[in-house]
C-alpha cells in the first residue's frame, strides 16, 4: 500500500472538499494493482469520483480522467522516463 504520488493532501483534487472522500485509483481494470504499487490514486469527494455524471466513473467523465492520468504521468516523469511510464502503463497520455 503506497501513498498517493500526485498530492499528500486529504482532499478533493478536483475542488477541495474535505468531506464525503473516495480514494479513486488512476489506472483501473487490469492496471488497478499498478496503481495501487506506485501510488497512482487520488482523493475525489462524491460527486466528482462516482456519485453524478461529472464524475470520474460517470457519464461525462472522460475528460476528468484523462486529465487525472496525464497528473499522474507529469508525476512519474519526474523520478522516470516516459518509456518508463509506457512499460508500466501501456501508452502515454502525453
Ligand atoms: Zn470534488
Ligand atoms: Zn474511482
Amino acid at each position: 500500500m503506497m501513498d498517493s504520488i500526485i498530492t499528500k493532501s486529504k482532499k478533493c483534487y478536483v475542488c477541495g472538499a474535505v468531506t464525503n472522500l473516495h480514494c479513486h485509483h488512476i489506472f483501473m481494470g487490469a492496471n488497478r494493482k499498478i496503481s495501487e504499487d506506485n501510488g497512482f490514486k487520488v482523493y475525489l469527494c462524491g460527486y466528482h469520483h462516482n456519485q453524478s455524471n461529472d464524475g470520474v466513473h460517470g457519464n461525462n467523465g472522460h475528460e476528468l480522467d484523462m486529465w487525472l492520468k496525464q497528473e499522474a504521468q507529469r508525476r512519474y516523469e519526474k523520478t522516470h522516463s516516459r518509456g518508463d511510464f509506457i512499460a508500466l502503463i501501456g501508452r502515454s497520455f502525453l
